[in-house]
């Protein structure tokens, strides 16, 4: 694809998945685009994640009655959560708001926010992909949500009806069906359902890398630096600092994924973003390959069928950015993977394993950040996608092109407001 250089200078900070699907779409829009990444391109959040593309994940983190089972989930020595005590105080205020997203009619407003977000998954990427010839990484195969019992089920039931008001379709299968649709399941799932229109990709990391190395064909470039902070002059920004010196650029995307919020304090926003460490362990050669990825209801964890084996990925860890991962999460991943799938072994050597280790960018209402910054709107905000920063990722880049070109957007930006906490 040839683009012309008759836009702005543009500097993206951060390439994970959001970074570089926004900085594909600016580059598309005519701007001298250059990533700002001090790691590898994708070796963020947006490497370990559980690959799902899925247009039902509107369905917010923050629900009405999961304070009750909080508890519970943390006692479970194999229960989805898990709190590094010493990590409490800071983390309160976050916690707080978490809980007070959660009623009724503020999850109904943050699915109906997250629906356009995720709906076209496939379809804002699809372009990108195309060019990249990444095709072979993406598969639109549907997604089953497993459940022990009908009333894991019943419980569940504000979500399947958030997802149902937000047009999404799915399938109950019971029993012979379910097992049938998937062959590899343990017969203690006693009720499934599928959404067909959901997917996933075969291998985040490559899928990303494909997307910037197609970016850096077209004439994009990829700075090796740490972003620490913006030049202005009054409201006009002038460059980005690194540690490699000053990037000149007149606009800036923050796409720094959970180490976004030094950005957001220097420009005089209060953003409560914050981590929910997440885990995976892969299994290599597994002696079960599921047909679609798979979130077990109870364990709250996703399998997901990739180039590089089994990915069984999930749980959420209070514990910042600075805490050594506990490896036991992921072990417990593989205990729960092994209650999923029969023919996976009792025990497996080393090598076939690879535990991983990284931070989703959260937000306490489960909403993204998109937006301009309130000290200059040369600098727009794009993180704290949560849960969801995959599926997102080509929608949210699009919109931030949009936001950069002074275009309306097609996707309904209030909801992802950097002002609306107060
Ligand atoms: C276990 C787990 C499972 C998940 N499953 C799914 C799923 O199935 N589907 C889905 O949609 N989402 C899923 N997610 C969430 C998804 O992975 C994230 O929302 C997404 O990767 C966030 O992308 P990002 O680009 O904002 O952040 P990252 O991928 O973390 O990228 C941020 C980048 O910014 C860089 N950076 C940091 N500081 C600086 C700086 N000072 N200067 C320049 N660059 C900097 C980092 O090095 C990094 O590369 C999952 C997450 C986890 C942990």
């Amino acid at each position: 694809m040839a683009t012309m250089k008759t836009g702005r200078r543009v500097a993206v900070i951060g390439g994970g998945v959001i970074g570089v699907c926004a900085a594909s779409w600016l580059l598309r829009d005519g701007h001298d685009v250059t990533i700002i990444e001090p790691g590898g391109i994708g070796m963020g959040s947006s490497y370990g994640n559980a690959g799902c593309l899925n247009a039902s994940s509107v369905v917010p983190m923050s629900m009405p009655g999961n304070l009750a089972k909080v508890p519970g989930w943390l006692l479970d020595p194999l229960g989805p959560l898990s709190i590094r005590w010493s990590y409490l105080p800071k983390i309160a205020p976050w916690l707080l708001a978490f809980a007070r997203a959660g009623t009724p009619e503020k999850v109904a407003h943050q699915a109906a926010a997250l629906c356009p977000l995720l709906q076209d998954s496939f379809g804002a990427y699809a372009p990108l992909v195309r060019d990249a010839n990444a095709g072979h990484l993406v598969r639109r195969n549907g997604h089953l949500v497993a459940y022990r019992t009908k009333q894991d089920f019943a419980g569940d039931a504000l979500g399947w009806k958030l997802r149902r008001d937000n047009g999404i379709g799915f399938d109950l299968l019971e029993r012979d069906a379910l097992w049938q649709q998937e062959p590899s399941l343990s017969h203690d799932y006693a009720l499934g359902v599928f959404i067909p229109d959901n997917g996933h990709t075969t291998n985040p990391n490559q899928l990303v890398r494909a997307l910037a190395d197609a970016f850096q064909r077209d004439g994009g470039k990829i700075l090796v630096a740490g972003a620490r902070g913006f030049a202005l002059a009054g409201e006009r920004l002038v460059a980005v600092e690194t540690d490699a010196g000053d990037v000149p650029a007149d606009a800036a995307v923050v796409a720094a994924g959970a180490r976004s919020r030094p950005f957001t304090v220097e420009l005089g926003d209060a953003i409560p973003l914050d981590t929910e460490r997440g885990y995976h362990v892969i299994i290599t050669d597994p002696e079960a390959v599921p047909r679609t990825s798979i979130l077990d209801a109870a364990g709250k964890f996703v399998a997901t069928p990739m180039d590089m084996g089994l990915r069984l990925a999930g749980t959420v860890e209070f514990a910042g950015l600075d805490a050594d991962p506990d490896w036991r999460r992921a072990r417990k991943l593989l205990t729960l993977g092994q209650r999923l799938f029969p023919a996976l072994r009792d025990a497996y050597v080393e090598e076939r394993l690879s535990l991983w280790m990284g931070f989703r960018p959260s937000m306490p209402d489960s909403l993204p950040v998109i937006g301009p910054s309130r000290r200059s709107r040369d600098v727009v905000y794009a993180f704290g996608h949560g849960h969801v920063g995959l599926a997102a990722g080509a929608t949210t880049g699009r919109a931030v092109a949009d936001i950069v070109a002074g275009r309306p957007s097609e996707l309904p930006l209030h909801a992802f407001s950097p002002t609306r906490f107060k």
